[in-house]
């Protein structure tokens, strides 16, 4: 079960935890076009801090203008809330979760004079894909669901919608037993998790999936900086499921997953089958970096 916090923020006011609530006949309720971000705030040694509070407040904006819905606010705005409603809350790390939405109106799949909505919630949240996965990696079923195709649903907005198809196939995953899962794209490539992108080490390499039917993750930003920095060879290109089968490391990255090792894949377990040195050199300098320990990455965090 979630963990509830105070106040929610809506529409420019904080309103109590339990009376955050829409009419029945909100229109993303019953079709689906709002988009949503994931956030997360970190403790460190200065206080708490938002992590790439910026990027991430551009990709919702980016959304809602692929999405074709105006905000009232202005992204400094939303980022103001999103730190009030951190402060409010008196939380010192925390998920949040901004979400647009179309209003109670009119019904129907031409929402023309609907109101944007906005809400903010944050709330203590661990990690997703628990502490021993974070440690010792994660179990991965390649779905029977393929991910997006760009002209299905568009890719590059992270829309409510779209994660129907996250749903189905994490179910999937889980019912076989496995952790997570793992979708390939409408070619037959790898390309991402449920809500993770995912990376692969071979001989030396760091090798991605290409932003065509992915989300452009913004812990997928944030690994390639930080492995080309540490002179780690980056590539971002198409590969298959076997490729993954027979790489030497693997991990999922994400804002609620961070950076999660994966020690098996259908059944096959990937290099060691515990995270490998590369994996593990990337985890412990990001949570350094989100921790603030890390001064080179200082403007990654916006303190609350
Ligand atoms: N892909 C999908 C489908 C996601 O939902 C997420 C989570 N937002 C990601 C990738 C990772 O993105 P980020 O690192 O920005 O959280």
């Amino acid at each position: 079960m979630i963990k509830e916090s105070k106040k929610i923020w809506m529409d420019g006011k904080f309103v109590n935890w339990a009376d955050a609530n829409v009419h029945i006949l909100t229109h993303t309720l019953h079709y689906g076009l709002g988009a949503f971000e994931g956030i997360r705030c970190y403790k460190t040694s200065k206080g708490s801090a938002v992590f790439k509070l910026k990027e991430h407040i551009e990709r919702l904006f980016n959304s809602c203008h692929i999405l074709q819905m105006k905000l009232e606010y202005t992204p400094e705005e939303i980022s103001k809330a999103v730190i009030e409603s951190v402060r409010v809350n008196k939380l010192e790390e925390c998920y949040i979760r901004p979400i647009v939405y179309l209003g109670y109106g009119t019904m129907g799949i031409y929402p023309k004079q609907n109101p944007v909505r906005v809400a903010i919630a944050v709330w203590p949240w661990g990690a997703y894909l628990g502490e021993d996965g974070i440690k010792n990696g994660i179990r991965l079923k390649i779905s029977s669901f393929a991910r997006h195709h760009v002209n299905v649903t568009m890719t590059k907005s992270k829309t409510c919608g779209d994660y129907v198809n996250s749903l189905l196939a994490k179910r999937e995953a889980i019912s076989c037993g496995y952790d997570e899962a793992l979708l390939l794209d409408t070619m037959g490539y790898v390309a991402e998790g449920s809500g993770q992108n995912i990376f692969i080490v071979r001989k030396g390499v760091l090798k991605t999936v290409p932003l065509t039917s992915v989300l452009e993750g913004i812990t997928r930003n944030t690994v390639i900086e930080i492995a080309q920095n540490e002179n780690i060879q980056v590539k971002e290109a198409n590969f298959t499921r076997d490729e993954l089968y027979i790489a030497d490391e693997a991990f999922l990255t994400g804002t609620a997953s961070e950076i999660t090792p994966i020690k098996e894949v259908d059944g096959r377990i990937i290099g060691k089958g515990k995270p490998g040195p590369v994996t593990k050199k990337l985890q412990s300098l990001f949570f350094k970096i989100v921790g603030g320990e890390e001064k080179a990455y200082q403007s990654w965090l916006t303190y609350v």
